[in-house]
């Protein structure tokens, strides 16, 4: 491909709009331009790397035995209302009517038309198991579409869906996808973790985020140092010793005059926030809730959905309740189901809001003074806690979501009535895994992790091209001795980008830095001896080499890379 040729409309300023490197990397090297907020068109540039890592992907999958399929993009709103999920997917989902005004939505994820389609073919355990892979487009309505195609409203998924008659045959399928998307990330040359992950709206059981190690990354990662764990903060536990507490005072109210906050309160007092008892109201679609946490202890908004099992829950702050917000409590209190932290549970005492404007209550002994209706763990982990297996401290990083697989277990087969005749004649639900991968995503996840000042340093598997000639100079001899090589590249099939354009030796450096292709050949003022210069993009390594060993020495590189 000719460089004059390829469009690849590269900038020189800073798109004003991009906020992570990715993006304006992207935007700068003429990979993506965007149409709408959350909307991308992918140039030729940008598809080819697309195509690589798609190209790996169906690789490493057929490998563990998936089968590729395509499913539609619009989904008829019965089969979504089959699975409860049409009332339970919030504003994200894209819903339309078509022109007989029958409703449809576009497709976040396909499970329901999986489910749709094996429920009709698949009838006995015989034909079990299997596993259908699709890459396909994606719809959500993303409340906060940013970072360019990472968190985008229309992107690209790998998405599998596996269907089993016993739950060891799903875990088996399970561990060889964990494998799987290892071998395509640890090919994509990137740096991960895999970590324990909440199943979100999905449902299931087991799940496991693969995370790119990215300061930018949206996802904060919980992991010890010393063993395995690790995993995602929505997830993340923690083992934590409540401290002793000093003799327990009179249960009595205390005059704390406009004392609203946790850490006021501990200063007035003169006591640890540890000695408190946080009191936060929630609002779900099954009720109000009073959410209680050791006061040094912030809430986990997801653990606390789960506990409640709500789909939706908000954070009352305003006077709506007609309670003396700042002072509310456990003690005697009406119309709030109380959850509790674990925590709270093991506090000796503890002093809590009075329910009565400008007063909190001493003496509090959780379990005898109140009774939670649910105990659990709700608490945000924090960097420090004791890792929940072997209390060593827990570390936080921060990363990037490309990758998620679910047991599901029969969560859509029993609501939409996806059954099997098991080995001893009766009807069962499928047992179901998926598993999915951002393509989009990952792609920006590998610029984030692979780049400099001058621009992205593609990991070779990855690179849209391998290798960039550059013909300094318009001599006749340049211009041969650079065509040949350009043409021997691609006879042994190195996807190479020839620049031949009149611009000046830096326009063409900077460009060639810009895209990030592994190798530069630069022909100039050395061809007359037979020499040109190669130079690793990566490394910043130079090279002088003979014009007839260029060949062979790409050749031989390709080979280190593992091609
Ligand atoms: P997130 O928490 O980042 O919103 P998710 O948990 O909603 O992700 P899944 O439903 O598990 O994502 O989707 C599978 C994969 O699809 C994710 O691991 C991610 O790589 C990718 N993905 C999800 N949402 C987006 C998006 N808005 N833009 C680009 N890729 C996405
Ligand atoms: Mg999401």
């Amino acid at each position: 491909m000719l460089m004059k040729e390829f469009f690849c409309p590269t900038l020189r300023e800073l798109p004003a709009e991009a906020e992570v490197i990715s993006q304006q990397l992207m935007l700068r090297a003429g990979m993506i331009r965007k149409v709408a907020a959350g909307i991308y068109s992918y140039l030729p540039l940008g598809y080819r790397v697309m195509k690589k890592l798609e190209t790996i992907i169906r690789e490493e999958l057929d490998k563990a035995g998936a089968q590729e399929l395509l499913m539609p993009v619009l989904h008829p709103a019965e089969l979504w209302k089959e699975s409860g999920r049409w009332a339970e997917y919030g504003p994200e989902l894209v819903r339309l009517k078509d022109r007989k005004e029958r409703e449809f939505c576009l497709g976040p994820t396909h499970e329901e038309i999986i489910t749709f389609l094996v429920r009709h073919e698949l009838k006995s355990y015989k034909d079990l198991p299997l596993n259908f892979y699709q890459i396909q487009t994606k719809m959500r309505d993303e409340i906060r579409p940013r970072f360019g195609v990472m968190r985008a409203r229309e992107f690209t998924m790998k998405d599998a869906y596996s269907f089993h008659a016993s739950r060891e045959s799903l875990d088996e399928c399970y561990e060889k996808m964990y494998h799987a998307y290892c071998n395509i990330f640890n090919r994509c040359d990137l740096d991960y973790r895999v970590v324990e992950a909440d199943t979100g709206p999905i449902g299931g059981s087991d799940s496991h985020e693969f995370m790119v190690t990215a300061d930018t990354g949206e996802d904060q990662v919980l992991y010890c140092g010393d063993c395995e764990y690790a995993a995602n903060i929505e997830k993340a536990s923690a083992r934590v010793k409540v401290k002793e507490m000093p003799v327990k005072p009179k249960k009595e109210m205390l005059y704390t005059p406009d004392i609203k906050t946790i850490a006021q309160l501990a200063e007035y007092l003169s006591v640890p926030e540890e000695h408190t008892i946080k009191t936060l109201i929630y609002r779900g679609e099954k009720g109000e809730y009073m959410a209680l946490l050791r006061g040094n202890d912030q809430i986990n908004e997801v653990k606390l959905k789960n506990a409640l099992q709500e789909n939706e829950i908000e954070m009352v702050v305003d006077d709506s309740l007609e309670r003396p917000m700042g002072f509310v409590g456990p003690v005697d209190q009406k119309g709030f189901k109380i959850i509790s932290d674990n925590l709270v549970m093991k506090m000796d005492w503890g002093i809590t809001g009075a329910n009565e404007k400008d007063y909190h209550l001493t003496g509090v002994i959780p379990g005898q003074d109140f009774k939670p209706q649910i105990i659990a763990d709700i608490r945000l982990t924090q960097s420090g806690d004791g890792c929940p297996h072997c209390s060593n401290p827990l570390r936080t990083a921060r990363g990037i979501e490309v990758g998620h697989i679910f047991k599901l277990g029969t969560k859509y087969s029993q609501a939409m009535k996806a059954f099997f005749i098991d080995a001893d004649g009766k009807e069962r639900p499928f047992i179901m895994g998926c598993y999915g991968i951002g393509v989009g995503r990952t792609v920006a996840a590998a610029i984030e992790q692979n780049h400099d000042d001058m621009g992205i340093v593609w990991p070779w598997p990855l690179a849209p091209f391998q290798v960039i000639v550059l013909s300094l100079g318009a001599s006749d001899e340049i211009n041969n001795v650079a065509e040949n090589i350009y043409k021997e590249l691609w006879n042994i099939d190195v996807e190479t980008l020839w620049d031949n354009r009149k611009e000046r030796p830096g326009v063409k450096f900077n460009d060639a830095d810009l895209l990030g292709i592994p190798l530069r050949i630069t022909v100039g003022k050395f061809a007359k001896e037979g020499k040109i210069e190669i130079k690793e993009r990566a490394s910043g390594k130079t090279e002088i080499v003979n014009i007839h060993q260029v060949v062979q020495w790409v050749n031989q590189f390709r080979k280190r890379k593992g091609e």
